[in-house]
């Protein structure tokens, strides 16, 4: 973008210039005139007309003198040419004569003023050049024209109509300027040449600024298209790991065996009821121990152990409410933290599971009959888990020391 801009800028300056001949031209027409049709005494006359030279004799009379040639593009109605688009005229003209000055002249068309299209009235915008400046070939800036002020007061042109224009040209000339020089006066056009750049340097650099902003604009979008992608494409690995992780602490807090919670589960439950009321009142604390498991495992084998130790979890989470948790201790240990304050509620619930284990067969194939144990012991006041499990876990041991397959409800903490 930098080299276009550089290549853009300075190249300009080297870029060949529009060109546009008026003469020689085919199309245009090249015409003489003097004074005389005004009553006046001048002539004109082709010295050689192949070569366009010419020659004037000013002479002193009753009106302005008036000597010269015009081109136009064509018989009346006169077409227009639109020069505006051109910086300069370039003029290859001859000299030979007395003058100091001559005129340089465009007549520009506008209905505005001039109705009719005639040259006569058409606007009159000219420059006057010392002889002695028309070089080999001189270029001449549109920009040094100026419309005639006898113009301007003839046809009462307002203000914002007294500017040059270049858009409807329909004759350029040369004549005479003051201080008249009366006698004669000899001219050979070689060439007549409009230039101007195919490119304003303005327009030009409107471009390269627009193109910058393009650019701009484009690297501001495909970087944003790319942000927004990376920040989509991050945000979805990162739903992916959160949920991952919450797997791996689901699992963490999940037995596996049972798919019941875990110790670090429990722990996770215990804290909550804390946060939430400051102590664990309310709530009754009971630990499950299946009776004679051992034997089960001697006479079945581990992996029975283990389809047992689940069918059990899966019994026991029937018989426990949505607010009440079930935990994996260890081994063939469980606890239930139930949420009552109703010492004969607490007990009907774990007599309820007694009994449900007691008449479930387990392994339909090869049946089997197992029981358990409960403790039972009401959280009240402050009391901690660990002091609450303490006085569970005695009961539990009455249960076993009295039997087995029974409910001991603890010692008040
Ligand atoms: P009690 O009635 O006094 O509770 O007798 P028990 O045999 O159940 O008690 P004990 O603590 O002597 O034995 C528990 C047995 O539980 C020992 C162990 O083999 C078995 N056990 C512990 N965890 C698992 C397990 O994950 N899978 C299996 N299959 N057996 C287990
Ligand atoms: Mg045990
Ligand atoms: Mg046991």
């Amino acid at each position: 973008m930098l080299a276009f801009t550089i290549f853009a800028i300075a190249g300009h300056a080297f870029l060949p210039k529009k060109k546009l001949v008026l003469h020689p031209a085919k199309a245009s027409i090249f015409e003489l005139f003097t004074d005389e049709g005004a009553g006046g005494k001048s002539s004109v006359e082709w010295i050689d007309a192949e070569n366009y030279r010419w020659q004037c004799i000013l002479r002193e009379s009753e009106t302005y003198p008036v000597c010269g040639f015009s081109i136009v593009l064509s018989e009346r109605p006169y077409k227009t040419m639109d020069l505006s688009s051109y910086d300069a005229l370039k003029i290859k003209l001859r000299y030979t004569g007395g003058a100091q000055k001559i005129r340089v002249y465009l007549r520009n068309s506008n209905p505005a003023y001039n109705p009719s299209g005639d040259i006569e009235e058409a606007k009159f915008e000219s420059i006057v050049i010392r002889t002695s400046d028309i070089e080999q070939e001189t270029e001449i800036q549109l920009s040094e024209f100026s419309v005639a002020d006898w113009w301007k007061d003839q046809y009462d042109i307002p203000r914002n109509l007294s500017q040059p224009e270049f858009n409807a040209v329909i004759a350029i000339g040369i004549d005479q300027a003051p201080p008249i020089q009366y006698g004669t006066h000899q001219y050979q056009l070689s060439s007549l040449v409009m230039t101007g750049d195919w490119i304003k340097q303005e327009t030009l650099y409107l471009y390269v600024i627009l193109s910058w902003m393009l650019v701009l604009a484009w690297e501001v979008a495909t970087r944003l298209i790319l942000l927004y992608r990376r920040a989509r494409r991050d945000s979805a690995n990162l739903e992916a790991l959160q949920a991952e992780t919450d797997k791996f602490r689901e699992l963490s807090h999940t037995d596996l065996l049972t798919h019941i919670a875990n110790r670090s589960g429990l722990d996770i439950h215990l804290e909550g009821i804390i946060e939430r009321q400051g102590n664990l009142k309310g709530y009754v604390l009971m630990i499950l121990d299946i009776d004679h498991f051992k034997r089960v495992n001697d006479q079945r084998g581990h992996d029975a152990g283990d389809r047992i130790l689940s069918q059990f979890a899966s019994l026991v989470s029937e018989s426990v409410r949505a607010d009440d948790f079930f935990a994996r201790w260890g081994g063939e240990e469980f606890v239930i933290m139930l949420k009552t304050t109703d010492t004969g509620t607490a007990l009907a619930v774990a007599e309820k599971i007694r009994l449900k284990i007691h008449a479930e067969t387990m392994e339909p194939q090869r049946p089997l009959k197992i029981t358990v144990s409960i403790g039972v012991a009401m959280i009240t006041g402050n009391e901690k888990f660990n002091s609450a499990f303490k006085r569970a876990d005695k009961a539990l041991y009455q249960a076993k020391r009295g039997g087995r397959n029974c409910v001991i409800l603890a010692d008040k903490a």
